[in-house]
């Protein structure tokens, strides 16, 4: 998971829940539904704000799904984020491809692999239809992650996933991996933050692989990066033996530590230098 700042408009400023509603309904051309949406401007305002004192809390679980809001049908919400900010020529969209593009190389802030295709609502939209064009309830998401999580949402502490713009566990591992003696060698991931971690980050860190199957995804990666280090680490061996081949390990391992230290690749490398099967051979393919 990587962190994200809040998204911000064009000009940086951080968008506001009911100017981007606004936004979104004054396309509607019906008159007394745009009336009728206009009419519930405030609660949108209200809740976004509860959103962000809960996220901040943690404690987002406490949300309630509803499936109206006022006189406004959950499905009618929902429609301001398909009708009016997803398609090319509304008014929302820019709003929609600016939180789009907003994580580097627009890699998914959710499994820090896949290329950011969509935008997820962390409260989905079906049951959360007040949060439906809520600029903090949409995280920029990869076509795996959004397959993953689908209508998926929170009802325990420790069922809450990461939120990329109020969580932030990029700066201390805790993310692992172990290498999975076999022919060929595989790597197998789990959660393994530090101790002092209060144990309700520790439960949300594992809920968010589990829930996103990333411990798949993840070994997936690492049997392909295997595949082609393999020669490398192979050639290494056989001149300077199960050395050579750590010491080239831990070269890697620094640098790509120093881009992310919880990306997949950071837990493989540091599962292979710790191994001595590993790195005597045991990344062979026969
Ligand atoms: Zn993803």
């Amino acid at each position: 998971m990587r962190h994200l700042p809040l998204p911000t408009d064009d000009n940086e400023d951080i968008f506001a829940a009911d100017d981007v509603f606004e936004t979104c309904v004054s396309m509607v051309k019906k008159p007394t539904l745009r009336a009728q949406l206009r009419a519930i401007s405030q609660d949108v305002k209200t809740e976004a704000a509860d959103y962000d004192v809960k996220a901040a809390k943690m404690q987002l679980y406490l949300k309630q799904p509803h499936n109206h809001v006022g006189g406004v049908s959950g499905d009618e919400m929902v429609k301001v984020y398909t009708l009016r900010m997803v398609p090319k020529t509304s008014k929302g969209r820019p709003i929609y491809d600016r939180i789009m593009s907003a994580p580097v190389h627009r890699r998914c802030p959710l499994c820090g692999i896949g290329t950011v295709n969509t935008l997820d609502h962390y409260l989905p939209k079906t049951h959360f239809p007040i949060f439906s064009v809520t600029p903090h309830n949409l995280i920029p998401a990869c076509e795996w992650c959004q397959g993953e999580k689908l209508e998926y949402y929170p009802t325990t502490m420790g069922g809450q996933l990461l939120h990329p713009y109020f969580d932030n566990v990029d700066n201390e591992v805790w993310l692992a991996s172990e290498v999975v003696a076999g022919v060929p060698a595989g790597f197998r991931y789990f959660a393994a933050p530090p101790d002092h971690w209060i144990p309700l980050l520790k439960t949300r860190v594992a809920a968010h692989l589990e829930e996103l199957n990333l411990p798949v995804l993840f070994s997936s990666n690492a049997g392909s990066r295997l595949s082609e280090i393999r020669a490398r680490l192979m050639n290494l061996h056989q001149k300077g033996g199960e050395n050579a081949v750590r010491i080239h390990l831990y070269e890697e391992l620094a640098s790509i530590e120093a881009d992310h230290m919880n990306s997949w690749a950071a837990a493989m490398y540091r599962a292979a230098v710790a191994s001595d099967w590993f790195c005597n051979g045991g990344f062979k393919e026969t």
